[in-house]
Parts: C-alpha cells; structure tokens; sequence
C-alpha cells in the first residue's frame, strides 16, 4: 500500500449550478502502467482515459460499470477503459509502445499523435431493476481532440448536452543513475524499468442548465488559470483541493468520497472457463501440440498458464 491512496470526489457548487468531480489516481495509472509496460506517450494516453472514465462514473446512481473505447487511427490502436460502481479501474492500449520521441508546443506528451482520428464509445450498464436488466446506455462521437480531455468534454457535449470542463493529466518521471529524477520527454533515451507515474489525476466541472452568468464568467476566468491536472497532483493537492482552485471562492459541497483503485475481474477459474467453452477438437489439439495453454488478459496483462493435466481434465469431462 501506498502512503498516499488514490481518491476520487464528487461535488456541487454554486449552489447545485454547479455538479463537479476531482481525482488523484496515480497509483492507479502506475500500476497499469506497469502491468502493460508502456511507454511514455502511450502511459500519458492510457491514464488520461483512465482517470476520465473514473470521473465519468462518478455519482452516476445505479451505475453497475462503465466503459470508454477510443478506437483510435493512430499508432495507439484501441483505448479501452473501465470502471465500476465500486471504485475498480482497469485498461489497456493495443500498442503500449505507442510513442512520440518530441514533446508538443505546449512541453506536454503528444498524446494526439497517438491517438489521431477514430471514433470514442461510451458504455454505461446500469444496475439490476425490479429483476430485468436495463439496457446499457451507449453514446459515441468522433475523436475530435486526441488529447483525451478535450474528447470527454466533447462527448458529455453532444452526446449527454452537458457543458463540461475536463482536465485530464499524467506526469511521467525517470529515476536516472545518480537517484535523481528527470522529468521525461519520451523519446529513446529512457529505461522502461526507470520510467515513474510521478502524478495523474483530473477533474470534470459541469454547468447544471440555467446556470446564472455571473457563475460561467467566474468559472471560465477561473479555469483559464488553473494549472495541469498533474501539475496540482504533484504538488500534493488532494482531489477537493483541486476543485477548490478551480471553483475559487464559488461554495464547494462536497456529496462522496472514495478510493478507486485499479483492480480486474479476471482469475484462473475464469481462464479454464475460456478454455473449457472452446470446441473439443481444439482443446485436444492444445493438449497435443503444446502440453498446455496459455491466456493472457487483455485488461491487466495478467498470463494464465494452464496445464496439460487440466486441459486433460477439461477433456475427460466431456467423453
Ligand atoms: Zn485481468
């Protein structure tokens, strides 16, 4: 465990005008990033998505998940994230090694260039009601931005018709040989095993309809000189923090506060599941050709060796 845990707030200020949520999830990023080893535009892309899907659930009633699928045509692939009800956060990139050497004008990690055009999904399934289950809700827009922020905000826009400020940032460091750290501009030059989620973190502010405007014009000024979301986390800010500079002297209620952590569904069981819905013939051929199986998943990176004696198992369960 981490001295600092990861939390995520939700809020109203301005008197309900307001409805906003804040987050500090480096912990979680690192762990994905760790778990998919990837590299630093391509860690920035994945914990942006990741903490803006986080945000996105939050305080949503009878959420039971939520999943956000950029489908991206940049060298990134697929951005798939999710997050339940329960603070459980997991991801991954088709290509961790999605990267671009050069910082872009603004000194940040060209995430665009990762992640290009293509088209972002959002699915919410919603809990059980009176014992039929709910549609999902699904909503998608084209990637207008690529910076991740700008797309959430883009999306709860048009596809939700709420005004929305997202901020969304990852701060990548490397340890370097004298035990100093250097921040990290991509590139070559860096160690994977060396490369650190320092900070990441985000907030999403929304304007609840009829807002007053004495509220929008305080908010817009206010939001213009609001820091980097990972800049505030860095400098130890904690997620109501972040949303106090940002709301500046606008009243803060703040309605829940949680842990997320990034936490998958996946086990072993699971694994000879899969193995055990496969046809006969190719589960035999498995347990011939290799003496064995192995499955990784997609969503934590984790390897599911299973052996001959089980595949044999699975087998012999259905002569
Ligand atoms: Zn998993």
């Amino acid at each position: 465990m981490g001295t600092n845990q990861d939390t995520l707030i939700h809020a109203i200020a301005a008197d309900g005008q307001i409805r906003c949520m804040a987050a500090v999830t480096t912990n979680l990023v690192a762990e994905a990033c760790r778990r998919h080893r990837t590299f630093p535009t391509a860690s920035a892309a994945l914990g942006r998505a990741l903490t803006g899907t986080l945000l996105l659930g939050a305080g949503v009633k009878d959420l039971e998940k939520i999943t956000v699928h950029f489908d991206c045509e940049g060298p990134i692939g697929n951005i798939v994230t999710q997050s339940d009800a329960h603070g459980n956060v997991r991801g991954y990139v088709s290509n961790p090694e999605a990267d671009v050497t050069s910082m872009n004008a603004m000194g940040k990690f060209d995430v665009r260039a990762v992640v290009g055009g293509g088209t972002m999904y959002v699915t919410r399934d919603a809990g059980f009601d009176i014992g039929l289950v709910k549609e999902p809700y699904r909503g998608s827009v084209p990637i207008v931005s690529g910076e991740i922020a700008e797309d959430f905000a883009y999306y709860l826009l048009k596809s939700e018709q709420i005004n929305s400020a997202v901020g969304l940032g990852v701060l990548m460091t490397v340890d370097t040989a004298d035990h100093s750290v250097a921040e990290v501009a991509g590139g070559p030059e860096f160690a994977l095993d060396r490369l650190r989620t320092a900070a990441a973190g985000g907030f999403i502010v929304q304007l609840m309809p009829g807002a007053d405007e004495t509220v929008i014009n305080h908010l817009e000024k206010s939001l213009a000189i609001t820091p980097n979301s990972s800049e505030m986390v860095h400098e130890g800010r904690s997620a109501e923090e972040m949303l106090r500079s940002i709301l500046g002297d606008l009243d803060l209620k703040v309605l829940g506060e949680s842990h997320p952590r990034f936490a998958c569904q996946c086990s072993r069981e699971r694994a000879i599941l899969i193995i055990s819905g496969l046809g006969s013939e190719e589960v035999a051929d498995m347990l011939q050709k290799d003496g064995g199986a192995e499955l990784t998943c997609h969503f934590c990176n984790e390897l599911y060796r299973i052996t001959g004696d089980e595949l044999s198992a699975i087998v012999a369960v259905r002569e």
